[in-house]
């Protein structure tokens, strides 16, 4: 009996060990599978029942722990009930803002980004950036166009550019290229790690179009959407932090902040904590991009954006040079707030100039 779990075990760690080196080997993407503790199932806001659910039956069988990765940033997210409904797309208060795209999953599930591997993450290897987000949405939920487009690539293949290569760390994807774009660039929209393909290429879809289902394939941990927003040109180096372009729930708001050393350069993988006042609810953690293929935005160069926020005051606390600074901010409903630190001179609430004329996207960018 003890032998057999024992050689269980050992067949189960040889697998587990296996699949990490399988993992590292493919590379790119994606995600960690779900920590409930980051509150990834959608909770109701009415809990009925749950108070009184009978004692669970104490586990009296021995178990073997499922091997699984252990997330490299603690950064509990809070418990997160059902979200307000987001602002109608394209959502742009300010001239330099772009929040174009509905969310790619439905709001009967989880639809927005995990914590623990935002944007300009690392998790495979250090020199792996994350050139997306992962929404933890259940396998075989609906995966739908962010805006309209035309599907460009619906296959196995995407980052190795072989169609059918199964090794392929996207897995199954579907790109589309969108109806409109921005300043004078294409928008494109990447959908990754499907377990299934749905939509054909030359397809013309609207928002809202299925695409596919939630799955695991490609270089994954465990079933969940990998979504990229790349501008200028379809390809990996060309991505844009998606957050910066998925409309926020009403009343919520975006933190985006510009981080640098006294030498003016970017401060990668700098943890900050993002805190609500008053301190009912769990603060937030966020890593500033790593260094690598993790582009900031033209207007704000920034380095740190944490979206869905409800509106309010918050505390933005980190350590600098063994100091621990702090500083408030307000986050309005469909705005962003933006920040910088530098080392000479602190924090400022003080977003870039206005653009001027020249800036603004203008007419669409028209699209065959
Ligand atoms: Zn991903």
């Amino acid at each position: 009996m003890y032998y057999e779990i024992a050689a269980l075990f050992l067949n189960y760690l040889r697998n587990g060990v296996l699949y990490f080196v399988f993992l590292i080997l493919l590379a790119t993407s994606c995600a960690p599978s779900p920590t409930m503790e980051s509150g990834a199932t959608p909770t109701a806001v009415i809990a009925g029942a749950t108070a009184t659910q009978p004692p669970v039956e104490p586990q009296i069988k021995p178990t073997i722990a499922p091997f699984r990765f252990i997330l490299p940033t603690p950064g509990a997210e809070p418990v997160s009930g059902w979200r307000p409904p987001l602002y109608p797309v394209p959502w742009a208060v300010s001239p330099y803002d772009h929040f174009y795209f509905a969310r790619p999953i439905a709001a009967d599930n989880v639809n927005w980004p995990l914590a623990e591997y935002r944007y300009g993450g690392v998790f495979f290897a250090p020199n792996i950036v994350h050139t997306g987000v992962d929404i933890d949405a259940e396998e075989g939920t609906q995966i739908l166009a962010a805006g309209p487009g035309t599907v460009v690539s619906a296959d196995w293949g995407l980052y190795t550019e072989a169609p059918g290569s199964v090794t392929d760390p996207y897995g199954q994807a579907v790109v589309v290229r969108h109806d409109f774009g921005y300043k004078d660039q294409t928008l494109f929209t990447v959908y990754a790690h499907m377990s299934k393909i749905i939509a054909v290429v030359g397809q013309h879809v609207e928002t809202g179009d299925v695409l596919g289902l939630v799955g695991d394939t490609g270089a994954t941990t465990g079933p969940h959407l990998h979504f990229e927003v790349r501008l200028g040109a379809n390809t990996f180096y060309s991505t844009s932090n998606p957050e910066l372009w998925m409309a926020p729930p009403q009343g919520w708001g975006v933190l985006v902040g510009k981080l640098t050393d006294e030498d003016g350069k970017l401060l990668h993988q700098f943890p900050v904590e993002v805190r609500p006042m008053p301190s009912a609810v769990p603060l937030r953690k966020v890593l500033t991009y790593a260094e690598g293929p993790a582009n900031s935005d033209e207007y704000y160069q920034e380095n740190l954006v944490l979206s869905d926020l409800p509106a309010g005051l918050y505390k933005i606390v980190f350590k600098y040079k063994d100091k621990d600074l702090q500083f408030w901010a307000d986050i309005y409903p469909g705005q962003v707030t933006y920040f910088t630190f530098t080392d000479e001179d602190g924090f400022q609430v003080i977003p870039p100039p206005v653009p001027t004329l020249d800036f603004l996207p203008g007419t669409a960018t028209a699209v065959p």
